[in-house]
């Protein structure tokens, strides 16, 4: 909350947000709120927001190229007193998903739009995700993710529901977070 209200009143942040954060729980609950990757970790918005709503042991990998967004993250987690329930890992994706050597629950996507697709190649080479895993991808409205949607929908890989939002802490940019399930 304190988040959002810094976001609206003093300064723009990229984060996922209050409104399509909802979309992001939800999925989070359908999936059995264990085990958490994320791609694009910024400020640690979604990561706490994430963390906040996870059952039991379950836990949040967040991985960030930018090594002072990566440090921001890991005070305001700390603040947040959630150090232990999420890992920020500095690197870019690409490097880091083949060494995670772990399966997760749900994989949240939420970096440079042009590495959507080729990162979700490689978690499903590099088994990140199981059968029933949930993939939700952030911004997929406001940005051209045509290559991303056309792997989800016509692979035949997932079964796809498109929520429809605006952009973070706006009411007229169109948004929308495309929420894919591996098939068994
Ligand atoms: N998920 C965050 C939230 O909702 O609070 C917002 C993430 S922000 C939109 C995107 C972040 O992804 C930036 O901090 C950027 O540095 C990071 N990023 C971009 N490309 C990346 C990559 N290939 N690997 C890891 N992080 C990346
Ligand atoms: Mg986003």
């Amino acid at each position: 909350e304190a988040m959002d209200a810094f976001a609206r009143q003093k300064r723009f942040l990229m984060n996922v947000g209050d409104v399509k954060g909802k979309i992001l729980t939800q999925a989070l609950a359908r999936s059995g709120a264990g085990n958490v990757l994320e791609l694009g970790t910024y400020c640690g918005y979604s990561a706490i927001l994430m963390a906040l709503h996870l059952k039991g042991s379950g836990h949040v990998d967040s991985l960030e190229m930018n090594p002072g967004n990566a440090e921001a993250a890991r005070a305001i987690i700390d603040f947040a007193g959630l150090s232990e329930k999420i890992t920020v890992h500095t690197g870019a994706a690409g490097d880091i998903i083949p060494s995670l050597g772990r399966q997760y629950d749900l994989v949240f996507i939420d970096h440079w739009k042009n590495q959507y697709l080729p990162d979700l190649l490689l978690i499903e080479s590099s088994e990140v995700i199981k059968p029933g895993s949930y993939v939700v991808a952030d911004n997929i409205g406001m940005f051209d993710a045509t290559g991303y949607l056309d792997h989800v929908r016509d692979s035949g890989r997932y079964d796809n529901t498109n929520h429809q939002a605006h952009m973070e802490y706006n009411d007229t940019i169109f948004d929308a977070v495309e929420v894919s399930i591996l098939r068994h």
